[in-house]
């Protein structure tokens, strides 16, 4: 049994590393160890393959405090497949020494927000959220505090319905995502303000749950396929020309492993490839961006399309951020079960986005709005922090006929309705 378990991880798949060290100078969870970056998490790998030493603690150690930014990916010159290797090797952890409480806890609940019962005590909670600050300070299992978002105003509130665009050109299939089903639904309805706008009409379905992709990299194969599963039977239930997405992570999982030949774009792709049509202004001032991980290392999206779309906005002034493609400290899980880890990363961020004096800091990512945002009340930061297609859905000059134009539509989604 043991030895059968030992050969998930592809050995020839870890051997392609030449032990160059080039992955030590982007990796956040690098810490002066050997074992704490990609290198020697790789070597542990091999050990354990070749019985050289056994899958103990020590070595579970060093590998959960991999982030999964996938950042070695992408600078290492030998293309290794850090993630393939590793969810393989987490996999095998799993089986030989347990999951610890916070991925269970953690990966279980991602699993009950989506389902009926969860969604309906999150409606609730929505509710209720007018009494709550923005932010609400969270205790974590280690001591330390997390300011949190509060559930939004109505929680899944842009689930199974259309938002046509009167005279569409194409039909995208909008991939939420549980952040913005449950936090941060505005941003999910600034995306779809956004692609009405461009011509395109965008179904949101009903019964979409979590993409699975903390899991995969938890390596909990078996629960991302059952979530991946459902959510192609969900989908293919609509017509739909593309997929958009506004969380990277959710764009990566359903590019890389849904195995689909779906086209899935960063909502900022669709505004790229359409030429930038739209007109955004500023309120006089500077803009920042922060660069997610996941949409260079597991989407592949060209940082330069975020900037593209920042520099469309008149009066308004871009400052690029020294580290702004540097991991933001989120990583999920990581950082509940990393704190310490987690917040130098996330305090030099801060300390970097005050240097570029800029109002505001833009980003792709729910989880980075999220993980900066308490970044900027943890270390005392001013500058307010947002998600892209929120800005631009602010910004955008509407044309006098263009509530005329756009016409929305909130109709059960889908052959057959729910
Ligand atoms: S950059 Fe790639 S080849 Fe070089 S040490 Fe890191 S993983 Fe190995
Ligand atoms: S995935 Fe990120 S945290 Fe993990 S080894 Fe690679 S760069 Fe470091």
């Amino acid at each position: 049994m043991e030895q059968e378990l030992k050969a998930v991880i592809p050995k020839d798949l870890a051997l392609k590393c030449v032990k160059c060290g080039l992955c030590k100078s982007v990796c956040p969870s690098y810490h002066g160890e050997e074992g704490s970056f990609a290198r020697g998490r790789l070597a542990l790998a091999e050990m354990v393959v070749n019985n050289e030493i056994p899958l103990g603690k020590d070595v579970a150690k060093q590998w959960n405090e991999c982030a999964m930014c996938r950042r070695c990916e992408w600078i290492c010159p030998n293309d290794v497949q850090y993630k393939e290797i590793f969810v393989q090797a987490r996999r095998l952890q799993d089986e030989e020494l347990g999951r610890d409480l916070i991925s269970k806890a953690g990966l279980k609940s991602l699993e009950f927000m989506q389902s009926s019962l969860g969604r309906k005590v999150i409606k609730a909670a929505g509710k209720l959220g007018g009494i709550l600050p923005d932010e609400v300070k969270v205790p974590l299992p280690s001591g330390s505090v997390k300011f949190m978002p509060k559930p939004c105003g109505e929680p899944f509130g842009i689930r199974g319905k259309t938002f046509r665009a009167r005279e569409e050109k194409g039909t995208l299939l909008f991939f939420t995502g549980c952040m913005i089903d449950v936090f941060y639904g505005k941003t999910g309805e600034s995306v779809i303000k956004l692609m009405n706008a461009l011509g395109y009409t965008v179904v949101v379905p009903q019964d979409i749950k979590c993409c699975g992709a903390p899991h995969l990299y938890h390596g909990n194969v078996s629960a991302f396929e059952k979530l991946r599963d459902h959510n192609i039977r969900e989908m293919e239930r609509h017509n739909f020309d593309a997929v958009v997405v506004a969380c990277p992570t959710c764009g990566g999982a359903l590019i890389e492993d849904y195995k689909k030949d779906w086209k899935v774009y960063d909502f900022t792709e669709i505004l790229q490839k359409e030429g930038f049509p739209l007109k955004f202004h500023g309120a006089n001032e500077k803009l920042t961006f922060h660069v997610p991980c996941h949409s260079y290392s597991a989407m592949k999206v060209d940082p330069g399309t975020f900037y593209d779309a920042i520099e469309r906005v008149e009066n308004a002034e871009l400052v690029k951020a020294q580290k702004a493609q540097s991991c933001c400290g989120f990583a999920g899980l990581w950082s509940i079960k990393n704190p310490r880890l987690s917040e130098k990363v996330q305090k030099e961020k801060i300390e970097d986005f005050r240097e570029t004096e800029a109002d505001r800091v833009l980003t792709t990512c729910p989880g980075c709005v999220l993980q900066l945002r308490d970044g900027m009340k943890r270390f005392k930061g001013n500058q307010k922090v947002e998600h892209l297609a929120d800005y631009l859905a602010e910004a955008m000059v509407e044309e006098p006929e263009a509530e005329e134009k756009v016409k929305r539509e909130e109709a059960t989604a889908g052959p057959g309705g729910r």
